[in-house]
């Protein structure tokens, strides 16, 4: 197939690099709700969020107006440590699929983390830092989120401790010693170091855990400890924001060479690399300047846009955390421990399911094998060894193409390329060895779990 004039990688000019994030909250005409109070139902303050979280990132989280945030100098000079990040002509890819379409990735993997949760870990650490915190608590699945909070809170000189889902810390002991490198403390979740832990233990003996557990266990340390408060790698809405950082560089770079997607892709965990990626993209479809199909991914085994309901449900296993609006599972649904951890969240960004509620964007769900299977031939095409998370956007990617292969059709294609998987050999091993199992949850198992979303009118 002929190429084009397109260099392989696009890359910006430090001049060209984006200097704020963009808030898409602003053009939302249906804002996402609100955060609300689990006794009261009422919407949470800034007053009332001010013990779990840091206090300018209360005031981006609960800002729907502001459509611009200038990004700090601190964090711009963070960020040219490994941003921009490539966007990538997928030549190869495209060359091995044989279609018309062209294909282009967003590399976010390019950086120790290996994946996109630094752009947001800076950001919160920063903040934590500006308010003369001494250290944060937080949570994480697969590893990614902990080794990017690590990575910021040893850059700013901050004490940061982990939760990490049990099986994760048991699978990936490579991760959990980066971490520990950068200085953090990783304790498995559920532990018996906080009440909320205990309880768990007690009451799902044998556990693998949860993020909603981990996220439960981390929010109980840090409103119990001077000095301290918890921050989430993903969901909230300055998490979005803080991400938008991806979609900017994309936009910036795509209208370098007048490229205009038809479609964007991306894997949705609890949504903030494909709310990222989107951002600018969808305020334009929001304000009516342009028309893009943005398709949201997610596992089988996990699928809340899919088959989840929009309702206000609890953050975390242990329901200490405030109600979000959102598409969830179910606050106590604890998914099959598939070996995309990033992805295995019971609900969705607000901003995300709102989105989605009001038809600006669509949702699939990929089984776990036929994830592998992309990745395995995106790996063999493209050199780079996806995260799992991320190849379920490859996988969606790779089926648009080749429809476009039978159409004939030249359609532009963009996909998030969130992460390496390397701290995933685990994984690719069982699927090497032909014993990956592909779990999907029956209609029965969610209603149970539907049956205690805590009731909210
Ligand atoms: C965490 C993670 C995800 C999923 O999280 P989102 O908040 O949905 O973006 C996807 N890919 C990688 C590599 C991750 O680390």
């Amino acid at each position: 197939m002929a190429k084009d004039t397109i260099p392989y990688k696009i890359y910006l000019e430090e001049s060209e690099m984006p200097k704020y994030w963009y808030n898409v909250r602003a053009d939302m005409k249906n804002k996402p709700a609100p955060l609300i109070n689990p006794g009261t139902h009422e919407p949470m303050t800034a007053a009332d969020l001010a013990p779990v979280f840091c206090d300018e990132l209360i005031a981006q989280e609960l800002d729907n107006d502001t459509r611009e945030y200038p990004i700090p100098q601190e964090i711009l000079d963070f960020y040219k440590m490994y941003r921009p990040s490539p966007l990538v002509r997928a030549y190869c890819l495209e060359e091995k699929l044989q279609t018309p379409a062209k294909i282009y990735y967003k590399f976010e993997g390019n950086n120790t983390s290996g994946s996109h949760k630094l752009n947001s870990a800076i950001a919160q650490a920063y903040y934590a830092k500006k308010q003369g915190l001494k250290g944060i608590t937080t949570e994480t699945g697969a590893g990614q989120w902990g080794t990017a909070l690590s990575m910021a809170s040893a850059y700013l000189g901050l004490d940061c401790k982990v939760f990490m889902v049990k099986v994760s810390y048991e699978q990936k002991p490579f991760r959990r010693e980066v971490m520990r490198t950068y200085g953090a403390s990783v304790t498995p979740s559920p532990s018996n170091t906080t009440n909320i832990g205990k309880k768990i233990l007690a009451e799902h003996p044998g556990t693998t855990g949860s993020l909603g557990c981990a996220i439960s266990e981390a929010v109980e340390v840090a409103t119990t400890t001077p000095g301290y408060r918890y921050v989430l790698g993903s969901v909230l809405n300055q998490v979005l924001l803080h991400q938008s950082i991806i979609g900017l560089e994309t936009k910036i770079a795509l209208d370098k060479y007048n490229i205009k997607p038809d479609m964007i892709i991306g894997c949705a965990g609890g949504g903030s690399n494909l709310g990222g990626l989107i951002s600018p993209f969808m305020g334009e479809k929001l304000r009516g300047e342009a028309d893009y199909r943005i398709i949201a991914v997610e596992p089988a085994s996990c699928p809340s846009l899919t088959r989840g309901v929009f309702a206000y449900d609890f953050c975390d296993t242990g329901m200490v955390c405030p109600l979000a609006k959102m598409y969830t599972l179910g606050a106590d649904y604890i998914p099959a421990p598939n070996h995309a951890g990033g992805l295995r969240y019971h609900g969705m960004s607000p901003v995300l399911s709102q989105l989605y509620h009001d038809g600006y964007m669509e949702a699939t769900s990929v089984p776990q094998t036929k994830v592998f299977e992309a990745a395995e031939f995106f790996a063999r095409s493209e050199g780079i060894l996806p995260a799992p998370e991320s190849s379920h956007a490859i996988c969606i990617a790779i089926d648009e193409a080749l429809k476009c292969k039978e159409t004939g059709e030249e359609k532009t294609i963009v996909f998030g390329l969130t992460g390496t998987g390397y701290f995933d050999m685990v994984a690719y091993e069982k699927f090497n060895d032909g014993v990956m199992d592909d779990y999907i949850p029956t209609d029965e198992e969610l209603r149970k779990s539907f049956a205690k979303l805590p009731k909210v009118d």
